[in-house]
């Protein structure tokens, strides 16, 4: 009896073992889960409140033509009696924000949107403004957006072409010009004849190291002709208005110019001479430029950029 006792004792509690260890994994797991959770919950909520602090500003370009800054890739306002026209559009919930100081430059009914590029920073607003005014962009905008599981068909770009086009709006010729590969496979750049003002879209990011999107379409050496184009094609004072960065002008985009074709000679040779990435991020960018990192591209991600798409 007693033995049979002790053993069913023994069982038993063998069995609360296996249920208390079988308990405490589930309470470890639980742990983990619940830590994911607040942890994605924390830094959606931090972006989501970040957009919401964001301030949407605007200030001159030249002429009739203004850029807005908040979040995400500058905006080009065209503000005329007959009606404005928006460069890009940053993110959904900005969208109020940028439509508040766009009105307030003219209060006057938004005519045509058009896309530099498909990044999510540049036509964040798309569905917001579509239904003011039709979206204009490089076809391969419209095919990038449509591939995306979740996209909105009113964020999508209605009006598109392959080479360019022309809209004519008051007084004013906006004329935008597909570039081949560059920053991505859809760029196009955005230039204001009368007021003499170019928008880059993100073909030039000012002071710091540009974003080529390799898997969108993007070349390293594409980018650094399609900056030269930029600098043969406009005239020697027109007022840029970058990608991201600072209302700029040409001086400015030569010296990234410059440091692009640096940067591309740097790893080239670099690559020819044998050198492994280790090796080639180990020896830098070099001190002339390593001020150019910022959160988004730091020195290493230029550099595995260039060697990822130069190899
Ligand atoms: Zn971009």
């Amino acid at each position: 009896m007693l033995s049979v006792d002790f053993t069913n004792d023994l069982n038993q509690i063998g069995k609360m073992k296996r249920v208390r260890n079988i308990l405490y994994k589930g309470y470890n797991r639980m742990k983990k889960i619940v830590l994911c959770l607040s942890l994605l919950i924390t830094s959606f909520y931090s972006v989501a409140q970040d957009l919401t602090t964001v301030e949407v500003s605007s200030q001159k370009a030249a002429g009739d033509v203004y850029m807005l800054t908040g979040a995400g890739g500058n905006i080009g306002v065209l503000a005329t009696d007959q009606g404005l026209l928006l460069v890009d559009d940053q993110f959904q919930p900005l969208a109020e924000k940028i439509e508040a100081a766009m009105k307030s430059i003219k209060n006057n009914q938004l005519k045509y949107i058009v896309n530099t590029h498909y990044h999510g920073d540049h036509i964040g607003s798309n569905a917001h403004f579509s239904q003011y005014a039709p979206i204009v962009a490089h076809e391969n905008v419209r095919n990038r957006l449509m591939k995306k599981e979740k996209h909105q068909t009113s964020s999508l770009p209605v009006v598109t072409y392959q080479d360019g086009l022309k809209i004519h709006l008051a007084k004013e010729e906006i004329q935008l010009t597909h570039l081949p590969s560059g920053h991505t496979d859809g760029d196009s750049i955005v230039y204001f004849k009368k007021a003499n003002v170019l928008h880059t879209g993100d073909l030039f990011f000012q002071g710091r190291f540009p974003y080529i999107d390799l898997d969108g379409g993007g070349s390293v050496r594409g980018y650094l002709n399609n900056v030269n184009y930029m600098i043969e094609h406009t005239p020697d004072d027109v007022v840029i208005i970058p990608g991201h960065g600072e209302l700029t002008n040409k001086i400015e985009l030569k010296l990234f110019a410059q440091m692009l074709k640096y940067s591309i000679e740097h790893v080239s040779n670099a690559l020819t001479a044998g050198k492994t990435e280790q090796e080639i991020l180990a020896a830098g960018i070099g001190d002339q430029y390593k001020g150019l990192a910022w959160h988004f591209i730091t020195e290493e991600r230029w550099l595995k950029t260039l060697i990822r798409d130069l190899n």
